[in-house]
């Protein structure tokens, strides 16, 4: 499925099969995560996609061909950081998620609404066994990015969750395991996200925008609504933090200093390191993680796609592709 130009729903398209370069193997796709950041790329937010495209950036596949890592036959996890050059500041400092000049899997390098992809494979992860390939998809973005997001919330324990949707619900469950409480925020008479995230552990679920029943020691910002950050700061205790997680978020409106004031800070999450992965795929099974997933065949990425704009996914749409 291509992107061929911002604001245009995909085509179905049949292309060559890639060929895999220096480093990469070549990856039969099984399923492919449906995330947030593909619906900012297809609606023109995020302006610089390698077009024509094919978006997908949780990719779970089978080696087809022996590479230096991977065997045929090996069961992978495809990210949305697809390289970094390994030379910046941030590289050599620990932070390659800050990376300089990064290639993105699904933005500047195709990615898995396809039947065929290439990984490269120092940035791809063995996927845990005992998850299905629906299950393991959604852990590949939503859940590490929702990890990394959650370890920036040191050891809150109260923690808010604005927006309960893929990440969410992930990071909801890690979240309980380790006794922490966590309050999900939605939007207004989202009485099914409320219900939803109250069957996950969350101990209460309201709205948003509305009073919080108590105050918070840390909150996760997952919507891309820049109103949740006041409203977040305003049910933060002194000292809390609010971690912004998504990629795009609409303007923050302007507040008063007297919501920041008590050390509270505002902090964003960019993307993710390979340790990041490898720890969150470590713990996932453990906790255990379990993803609630909508499935839809790879025609129908459209309909997965204006499902997520629209609200109307429980958990996370996942391509199959068969
Ligand atoms: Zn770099
Ligand atoms: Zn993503």
């Amino acid at each position: 499925m291509v992107l061929r130009a911002a604001g245009r729903p995909l085509e179905p398209a049949e292309l060559p099969d890639p060929v895999p370069g220096p480093g990469e193997v070549p990856v039969r796709v099984a399923a492919c995560g449906v995330c947030r950041t593909d619906l900012h790329i297809v609606d023109g937010e995020l302006t610089e996609p390698n077009l024509p495209l094919v978006p997908g950036h949780q990719i779970v596949g089978t080696v087809i061909a022996d590479g230096e890592r991977f065997r045929e036959g090996e069961r992978i996890g495809i990210p949305w950081l697809g390289k970094t050059c390994g030379r910046c500041r941030y590289c050599l400092s620990g932070r390659e998620n800050l990376c300089d000049s990064p290639t993105f899997t699904g933005y500047d390098r195709d990615g898995g609404y396809a039947e065929l992809t290439l990984a490269v494979e120092q940035y791809a992860f063995p996927v845990p066994p005992g998850l299905s390939d629906l299950e393991a998809a959604p852990l590949l973005c939503a859940g590490l990015i929702g990890y990394r997001a959650l370890r920036m919330t040191g050891d809150a324990e109260r923690l808010g969750l604005y927006g309960f949707g893929a990440a969410a619900h992930l990071i909801c469950q890690v979240a309980r395991s380790e006794g922490r409480r966590v309050f999900a925020f939605t939007r207004a008479g989202d009485e099914d996200s409320q219900r939803f995230a109250r069957e996950l552990g969350a101990e209460w679920a309201g709205d948003a925008l509305g009073p919080a029943p108590e105050e918070l020691d840390a909150a996760i910002l997952f919507a891309p609504v820049g109103e949740h950050v006041p409203a977040a700061l305003r049910a933060t205790a002194k000292g809390g933090v609010v971690v912004c997680a998504g990629i795009h978020m609409s303007d923050i409106p302007s507040f008063p200093y007297e919501l920041l004031w008590g050390e509270r800070s505002v902090r964003s999450v960019a993307n993710l390191t390979r340790r990041d992965g490898e720890e969150f795929l470590a713990l996932a099974p453990t906790v255990p993680v379990r993803a609630i997933t909508t499935e839809y065949p790879l025609e129908r990425a459209n309909e997965a796609l204006d499902d997520l704009r629209a609200g109307r996914i429980e958990g996370s749409a996942v391509l199959s592709v068969l």
